[in-house]
């Protein structure tokens, strides 16, 4: 099929982009690398009067380094981050996330803020800032900037706290810092490249005995969001970690997602595979956190 008629602006900065949103009133969407709005407006799930494209506005494309912490604008590539070896190494589950997104080609278009702003409950980087308290910055021509974190803004499947108007500009990403750092993301696709059937992402801390100082774990494509277990890895600070009880807290996360059935597997497939793959991540970042410490 063809997309329905549509006009179509390109914004040169984000003051304009915001304008032309108010000015349609919700009959304009956003366009960043096209590789979710063009499919669904060729498939005529999106029939947008008018496309605002983002694409080229300089101000979203930059990302800043600070001690604590990585503002990525939200038009930065996906393949900037994946190909940047300081981005890499401050925020590791970003990029073992970006390997399971798409293709190459994908990454090459697509941006970070896309991704987010698009919300897929099996879409990677969703799930990554969750586990990692990302902090969005949503900005628009009345209201102008708030902070919404990454929990407050999934709110279901392809929906998200951001308003008619508004425009994703940038999103804060926490480093952890000191000893003892390790993350997974592991996930389960019909072929590599397709959305996931299940996912699941792990960041965690360890002090030189192995007891956890700092756990975050989510899976993904199991519910209407991305899911992070936040009380759970609380109830494991200052504890240790083996095999068992690995499984034991992955059975625990996963039994309380809420998948659907497809063609592809049943709901109860699917919650099977959330907890194979959070006891993957668990165990796989706990052993390589611990190694850490042996091998400095
Ligand atoms: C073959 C193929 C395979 C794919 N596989 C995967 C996969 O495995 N995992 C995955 O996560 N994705 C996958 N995708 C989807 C896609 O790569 C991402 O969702 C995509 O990168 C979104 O970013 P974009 O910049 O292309 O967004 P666009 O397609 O331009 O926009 C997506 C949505 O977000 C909105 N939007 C974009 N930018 C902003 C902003 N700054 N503020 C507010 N709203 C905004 C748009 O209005 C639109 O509704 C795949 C796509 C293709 C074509």
């Amino acid at each position: 099929m063809k997309a329905a008629p549509f006009d179509y602006v390109r914004a040169n900065h984000v003051q304009h982009a915001l304008e032309l949103l108010s000015q349609w009133g919700g009959e304009a969407k956003l366009i960043a690398g096209g590789q979710s709005m063009v499919p669904m407006m060729a498939m005529r799930l999106a029939r947008p009067v008018c496309l605002v494209d983002i694409d080229r506005i300089a101000e979203l494309k930059q990302f800043k380094l600070h001690s604590d912490h990585v503002t990525l604008g939200a038009g930065v590539r996906q393949s900037t981050v994946e190909h940047s070896a300081e981005l890499c190494k401050a925020l590791p589950l970003v990029a073992q996330a970006l390997h399971w997104v798409g293709h190459q080609q994908t990454r090459n278009r697509g941006t970070v803020g896309g991704s987010l702003s698009y919300a897929d409950p099996s879409a990677e980087l969703p799930l990554a800032s969750l586990v990692l308290g990302a902090n969005m910055q949503l900005e628009s021509a009345s209201g102008g900037v708030r902070s919404v974190l990454a929990p407050d803004f999934f709110l279901g499947p392809m929906f998200t706290a951001l308003a008619e108007d508004e425009c994703l500009t940038a999103i804060d990403w926490p480093i952890w810092q000191g000893a003892g750092i390790a993350s997974s993301f592991e996930e389960t696709a019909i072929r590599h490249g397709d959305f996931a059937m299940a996912s699941a992402a792990c960041q965690l801390q360890v002090d030189d005995h192995g007891k956890f100082t700092r756990l975050s774990f989510g899976v993904g494509g199991v519910d209407g969001t991305p899911l992070v277990f936040s009380d759970l890895a609380v109830q494991m600070q200052g504890q240790t970690f083996n095999e068992e009880t690995a499984r034991e807290l992955a059975h625990l996360a996963a039994s309380r997602s809420q998948p659907g059935t497809d063609i592809h597997a049943n709901a109860d497939y699917r919650k099977h595979l959330a907890a194979v793959l959070l006891h993957r991540v668990l165990w796989k970042a706990y052993q390589s956190a611990c190694k850490s410490f042996r091998t400095h």
